[in-house]
């Protein structure tokens, strides 16, 4: 069976060894020597001063709305992602307005936020997401949030390992947040990382995430969002293997690319200037139909595609009434995109098959 992803799998002596230590300290949690021994090993890899882990990347999305002060907000954000950017900015009371993306890099359209944000102005932030690691146009938004005083959060969960201009994509914004889970290129099972821009905000998410006190003193309301040691392990352990698993999907990538640049299936534009991760192979199909037609014709070969991102978050049954607005492009996108299966051990000759039925079908 070939699915979408598979996790990263660290040598198992390696993890062991680092478990042992953890039951022999009795020590399980609460920043423990592990969870700050990753934090200063990614803040030295990525390059950035203010690196916070804890327990999801959702809870990473609420402590930084929380520490943005954004919670009750109303705040624009794109409708083309995984659901849990929506759900941490619902969780935390906020208006969610939503901006349709390009229909070019899938990335929350800058002409559309000054739309909106003429609209809207009320609103005191925005979260684009970099989707597929891809850059969102930070120059653009940059000049926009200044303009109508807003708080950028960028959702960087699909960049680590990616550089924008030379550095982390995960440095951009007031803030930037990483989901570490499994599926994810680098990860802790569980875990979500928060880069600060100032250590104001890097030492209020800090207390936040740890139920806002420290000892008798009680600062502001926080909530349990820490890590474990036992996850810090795991992150520790796959550190080291995150670019190799990088250059083996870039390999995989470029074999698709090959494959499929005669046809009329497209993948989102890279903005100039990214050093992908080749964490997702996203393809654009002409219609849905054909999305189906290729999937049928995978499932009955035990391959499994997955339909990253469906439905366009804008069409979701629970949302408040006045979120409910049309985004055409994040909507047709939704229905036509198909992430292919890439994972850095897969065998080549799956991508070949893999587009043998795209070609078919298209
Ligand atoms: C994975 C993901 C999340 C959620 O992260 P968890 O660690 O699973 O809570 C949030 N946003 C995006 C864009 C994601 O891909």
């Amino acid at each position: 069976m070939i699915t979408v992803t598979k996790a990263v799998s660290p040598p198992t002596e390696e993890l062991l060894t680092m478990v042992a230590q953890i039951a022999e300290s009795r020590f399980f949690t609460n920043n423990g020597m592990f969870v700050r021994k990753l934090e200063g090993q990614l803040s030295s890899t990525l390059n950035l001063p203010f690196v916070r882990l804890c327990s999801s990347g959702t809870m990473a999305l609420q402590l930084a709305i929380r520490g943005l002060q954004l919670h009750g907000k109303k705040v624009f954000v794109t409708p083309f992602t995984y659901v849990a950017t929506l759900s941490a900015l619902l969780w935390e009371g906020c208006t969610p307005v939503f901006v349709d993306i390009d229909p070019e890099d899938l990335c929350l359209s800058p002409e559309k936020l000054r739309q909106a944000a003429t609209a809207h102005p009320d609103a005191k932030g925005v979260l684009p997401v970099h989707i597929y690691g891809n850059a969102c146009d930070i120059a653009a938004i940059d000049a926009i949030a200044q303009e109508f005083d807003l708080q950028v959060l960028y959702d960087a969960s699909h960049a680590f390992g990616c550089e924008y201009n030379g550095t982390s994509l995960l440095g951009y914004g007031d803030c930037s947040v990483c989901s570490l889970h499994a599926t994810k290129i680098f990860h802790t099972a569980e875990g979500g990382c928060i880069v600060s821009r100032s250590s104001n905000l890097n030492e209020d998410i800090s207390l936040k995430r740890a139920f806002g006190h420290v000892d008798d003193t009680h600062h502001s309301l926080g909530i349990n969002g820490k890590m474990s040691e036992l996850h810090a392990a795991v992150g520790l352990a796959n550190l080291p293997l995150y670019k190799d698993e990088i250059a083996r999907r870039k390999v995989l990538a470029a074999q698709y690319d090959s494959l499929l640049t005669t046809s009329s299936l497209l993948c989102p534009t890279m903005r100039a200037g990214v050093t992908p991760n080749y964490a997702y192979y996203p393809l654009l199909l002409p219609t849905e139909k054909v999305l189906h037609e290729a999937t049928t014709l995978m499932k009955a070969k035990d391959i499994y595609p997955r339909r990253y991102f469906y439905p366009s978050l804008n069409t979701l049954p629970y949302l408040p009434e006045e979120a409910k607005v049309s985004c055409p492009v994040a909507e047709s996108s939704a229905r036509r995109v198909l992430c292919l299966p890439l994972f850095g051990d897969m065998d080549p000759a799956y991508v070949d098959e893999i587009s043998q039925i795209l070609l078919r079908v298209s």
